[in-house]
């Protein structure tokens, strides 16, 4: 059986990869060129660790092909896999363009039965109109079942978990059409939920809104801390010891980001006020979370005096480590802010680069931490990268004009940085000690 993957971003990509490597043979469709005829040629056009080994590898075994002819390929495969974006409209909701887009090829070019399964995240009751998208364009009665398949994956670990997820999401009116899915993911072993497709629909978006509501919730109690004196990551250690409760997603810091929570919240958010009624916590999360930035940067203003020409180095500019992705980042934010307080940016980033956006007289971006360091009033982490927990933070004060640390990751040691003479602030964490 072959399987048609339309959409080759982080989710396509990777699970037309790990298709291939479960032994079936995929070919991979996008309509933007540049992506499509990079991954053609062996190159991976974003960064996503193993990726690249995983693309070179089902190059040579022939597993996976790419091509720009939709409509050879719909023909071709008995299964598509539709990873699309649905990113978010002005009112919050997703935005269905590309969705329509794909299910309409299908529909239009379909000439046997089909197997459709929507991975992208969707809100409920999407995959009755996928349907209905693929009925109407079809020119004549063919026959085809629409599967919906949440996608669970983090970026920057998508590989990985892409192997081992914690639960397959399978929903499905069609036993026989389920079942088909299920053999697709032969030699993945882990709980399969087996569900209407509302349920599946609803169980992406409630999953992601669920932790986005732990970060925020940890946020938010960080803001006490701050006034208390107490230190969040003692409550969160504390919290996190029961197993109710769980250590993960507690961590505060500048608040979350990517192409996915903050997307996602809206639509769900958005969602419910369609169907009269109220998602007030998840609510709440999200206005903590959009103004987790600037309440960190108020936190920190009177330590350097008023970020008015004052340098401030900005660590990480991906919304977190091990990506290149900068969709929603806080990190951007952190810039934005900065600027409208009229400081001076030296950014770093392993792999992100910065968008053309910003004046250069203000915002400039150093190909070394060193360098961004140098001559700073200020350094503030904007995302975990390792390179920046395990830095020479001894070697690297005597680079900058003032040593300060802002941590919005909450990820370095405040009392060994106080140690080294530095000034050092996290969120939440300002506690004495
Ligand atoms: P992306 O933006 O990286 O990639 C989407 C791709 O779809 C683009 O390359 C685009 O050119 C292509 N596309 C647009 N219209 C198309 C069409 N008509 N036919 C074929 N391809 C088309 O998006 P992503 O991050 O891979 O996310 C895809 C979906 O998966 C979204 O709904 C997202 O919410 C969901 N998801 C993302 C993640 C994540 O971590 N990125 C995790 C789980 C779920």
């Amino acid at each position: 059986m072959k399987i048609l993957i339309m959409g080759l971003g982080y989710v396509g990509a990777t699970t037309g990869l790990v298709f291939a490597d479960l032994g079936w043979n995929v070919i991979g469709y996008d309509p933007n060129e540049e992506r499509l005829s990079a991954l053609a040629r062996g190159s991976l056009p974003f960064y996503e660790p193993g990726l690249s080994d995983k693309l070179k590898e089902h190059g040579e075994t022939g597993r996976i092909r790419f091509t720009s002819d939709l409509q050879k390929a719909i023909s071709e495969c008995e299964t598509i896999f539709i990873c699309v974006g649905t990113p978010a409209k002005e009112d919050g909701s997703a935005d269905l363009q590309y969705i329509e887009q794909a299910a309409v090829s299908i529909g239009r070019y379909m000439q046997d039965d089909k197997l459709v399964v929507i991975k992208s995240t969707v809100p409920v009751g999407t995959n009755e109109k996928v349907a209905a998208w693929i009925a109407g364009a079809q020119p004549s009665n063919i026959s085809f079942d629409v599967v919906s398949n949440p996608e669970f994956l983090r970026e920057g670990r998508a590989l990985y978990d892409a192997f081992h997820p914690e639960r397959i999401v399978i929903g499905s009116h069609q036993p026989e059409a389920a079942r088909k899915v299920q053999r697709l993911y032969k030699g993945i072993s882990c709980p399969m939920v087996l569900c209407s497709p509302r349920t599946a629909e609803l169980i992406k978006y409630a999953s992601n809104a669920y932790l986005a509501v732990k970060i925020s919730y940890i946020n938010e109690l960080a803001r006490l801390c701050d006034r208390i004196g107490v230190d969040v990551r003692d409550v969160a250690a504390g919290m996190g010891l029961d197993s109710r409760i769980g250590r993960r997603f507690l961590h505060a810091g500048i608040g979350f980001g990517g192409s996915c929570f903050p997307k996602d919240i809206q639509a769900l958010i958005h969602e419910a006020h369609r169907h009269g009624t109220k998602l007030t916590i998840v609510e709440q999360a999200h206005e903590v979370n959009r103004t987790q930035v600037r309440y960190a940067i108020d936190l920190w203003e009177p330590a350097i005096g008023g970020f008015e020409n004052k340098t401030v180095a900005v660590l990480g500019l991906s919304f977190k480590k091990d990506t290149d992705d900068l969709r929603e980042s806080p990190s951007l934010a952190i810039i934005d802010e900065l600027l409208r307080r009229h400081a001076y940016v030296q950014a770093h980033d392993p792999l992100a680069r910065l968008p053309e956006i910003y004046p250069r007289t203000r915002v400039k971006q150093f190909e070394t931490m060193e360098g961004a360091l140098y001559d700073a009033d200020a350094v503030i982490i904007a995302a975990d990268w390792d390179q920046y927990a395990g830095a020479d933070w001894a070697k690297l004060k005597a680079k900058m004009h003032r040593p300060i640390i802002f941590d919005g990751k909450n990820m370095l040691s405040g009392r060994r940085l106080r140690e080294l003479g530095y000034e050092y602030w996290g969120i939440g964490t300002n506690a004495e000690s």
